[in-house]
């Protein structure tokens, strides 16, 4: 799908808004989450633009599996076995951002479930 032009990760996939990019494939972006909470906080984002995870594995299944293949190798990259990916879907479960994106967070110990 076509880029949105008010989309923020949509912004930085073009390089047009900073990030600290950490991978990139030819589907897919990995950049440093702003506000991290973790010591590795990633968050990898198909180039193209679908709302949320659901719609991206609809419309493109091949991308929706890149992103957990991008997330593995950044986790393996920093030196994680454990890791805790995480898509959330809806404002109700606290998506500010309606562009796709798969959470990579890891470095410390996590609770279950999450808050
Ligand atoms: O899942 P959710 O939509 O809440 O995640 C959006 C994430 O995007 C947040 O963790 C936020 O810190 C991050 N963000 C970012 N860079 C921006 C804007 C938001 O890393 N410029």
């Amino acid at each position: 799908m076509a880029a949105a032009p008010d989309c923020l990760f949509c912004r930085i996939v073009a390089g047009d808004l900073p990030a600290e990019v950490v991978h990139t494939t030819d589907r897919a972006v990995a950049f440093r989450d702003i506000n991290a909470q973790a010591p590795t906080h990633v968050l990898v984002v198909p180039r193209a633009h679908y709302a949320n995870a659901a719609e991206l594995a609809h419309a493109d299944p091949e991308s929706a599996a890149e992103l957990v293949r991008v997330a593995a190798e950044v986790a393996t990259t920093e030196g994680h076995d454990d890791y805790r990916l995480v898509f959330n879907t809806g404002e109700g479960v606290g998506q500010t951002v309606f562009h796709a994106h798969l959470h990579l967070l890891a470095g410390r110990s996590m609770t279950w479930p999450p808050g």
